[in-house]
């Protein structure tokens, strides 16, 4: 059974924004939030943020226990973590101005705009996942991905506003 595809809005101000920090974190992957409001499953995006992308050696080998196989290496450019603590300062952020997290953003230097089986493995249902891809330091195709019943990624429309 398929669902309804949903769709989230957002400004070209708002690609651009993620698109730059893309480039401007390349090699590595960069990551942020997105804020705004989210009705069924359609998504309007109000603001975006940046955050630090805190995966490390530390969060490798946590992941690396939990699923019993090794993340695909070490680097820290493989993979993206958002701090806990970071994502709850966020939290707070957006219910003081009566918005959501509706969706995270991160790139994929030198990769397709496609989840890594990590990202499927870490994702949450609700939130859109927006993935840049980077190639030679130049932001390229963003497409957004949600996951269905079966834990599965769906792409979604992007409508730019
Ligand atoms: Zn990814």
């Amino acid at each position: 059974m398929t669902q309804n595809p949903g769709q989230i809005k957002i400004s070209s101000q708002h690609l651009e924004m993620m698109r730059n920090h893309a480039e401007t974190d390349y090699p590595q992957e960069c990551c942020g939030l997105l804020l705004g409001h989210l009705v069924g499953n359609q998504k309007e995006v109000v603001k975006a943020i940046a955050t630090r992308n805190s995966w490390n050696a530390t969060e490798a080998a946590a992941f690396a226990e939990v699923t019993g196989k090794p993340p695909r290496d070490e680097h820290q450019d493989s993979n993206f973590s958002i701090a806990p603590e970071e994502m709850l300062q966020v939290q707070k952020q957006a219910r003081a101005e009566n918005l959501e997290i509706v969706g995270i953003y991160h790139s994929h230097p030198d990769g397709e705009a496609k989840p890594s089986e990590f990202d499927g493995a870490i994702a949450w249902p609700i939130y859109s996942y927006l993935i840049v891809s980077v190639r030679t330091g130049k932001a390229e195709t963003v497409l957004s991905w949600v996951l269905d019943e079966e834990r599965q990624f769906q792409a979604e429309n992007i409508i730019i506003d």
